[in-house]
């Protein structure tokens, strides 16, 4: 198992600025040129803050390394640091994208059980809260946190990051629209998910935070496709249920006992009702 440390933040002990090495080493030449003032341990990513040294020799596959004999949580357990970083990037250009706007937020970080970081973040002057959620989420989970979103504001806007996947399959279902997220060099890509599996990927500035909650192209006619499938399941519900009462008028009419009713006792057969998928 390769030990070696991948992550640091380009903007002092507690920065966010993420950077991951690439793996060769002109690459990581280019990085360490453009990003001069230096690399930290980041504490943001529970890291000990210390400066790090950016080793790239020719031959061998770049590394960070910390100074001296520093004592910290990644010596010697390197590989844990790049689940604990991921968020710092999430977190930068959702931070941006918000301010750019105008608006005032609070990130919480949500510890994930497989060492990820989520990120629950309120916009007060909306009344909003974007969850960033990087680790898979079971059903039930996402319900429970979602019910209880929605209780403290008005919008809550999920963003499911590549691990959670299922979860956004399951707000699809119930919502008609689920946006994934994705790192895309320093910015951020939405995945605009509609009810039929198609995914439109759109730039996070493309999208808004409205009064009436996030705005991404692509969202309105994916839950009016929802809708429209909605309202043809009930129809066809009707017309079920329409048939299963002539059916049964019919067995009670002149024809009674022909059809083998009284096999049934007379009662009406069960209509042929398709459950929805998922409870309204
Ligand atoms: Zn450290």
């Amino acid at each position: 198992m390769s030990s070696d440390l991948r992550w640091a933040v380009t903007d002092g002990p507690a920065g966010t600025a993420a950077v991951a090495l690439p793996d060769d080493g002109p690459a990581a030449h280019l990085l360490d040129r453009a990003h001069g003032v230096g690399f930290w341990c980041s504490r943001q990513a529970g890291g000990c803050g210390g400066p790090l040294v950016l080793e790239a020799e020719d031959g061998v596959r770049p590394r960070f390394r910390h100074q001296g004999d520093t004592r910290c949580r990644y010596v010697g357990r390197e590989a844990d640091a790049g689940p604990r970083y991921d968020h710092l990037r999430y977190q930068r250009a959702l931070a941006a994208w918000l301010a750019g706007q105008g608006h005032h937020l609070r990130v919480q970080k949500v510890p994930q059980p497989d060492g990820r970081t989520g990120l629950h973040v309120v916009v007060d002057d909306v009344g909003q809260a974007i969850e960033v959620q990087l680790a898979p989420l079971p059903d039930t989970v996402w319900r429970r946190r979602d019910d209880r979103y929605r209780r403290q504001v008005r919008h809550v806007t999920w963003l499911y990051g590549p691990a959670a996947q299922s979860a956004g399959d399951t707000e699809a279902a119930v919502r008609g629209v689920a946006y994934s997220v994705r790192r895309h060099r320093t910015g951020l890509l939405v995945g605009v998910r509609d009810v039929d599996g198609g995914t439109r990927w759109v730039p996070l500035g493309a999208c808004r935070l409205t009064a009436d909650g996030f705005a991404a192209p692509g969202a309105t006619e994916a839950r009016a496709r929802h809708a429209e499938r909605a309202a043809g399941r009930q129809e066809a519900a009707r017309r079920a249920a329409r048939c299963a009462a002539r059916a049964a008028q019919q067995a009670l009419g002149p024809g009674r006992g022909r059809r083998g009713a009284s096999i049934t006792g007379g009662r009406p057969p069960a209509p042929d009702l398709h459950p929805l998928p998922f409870p309204r």
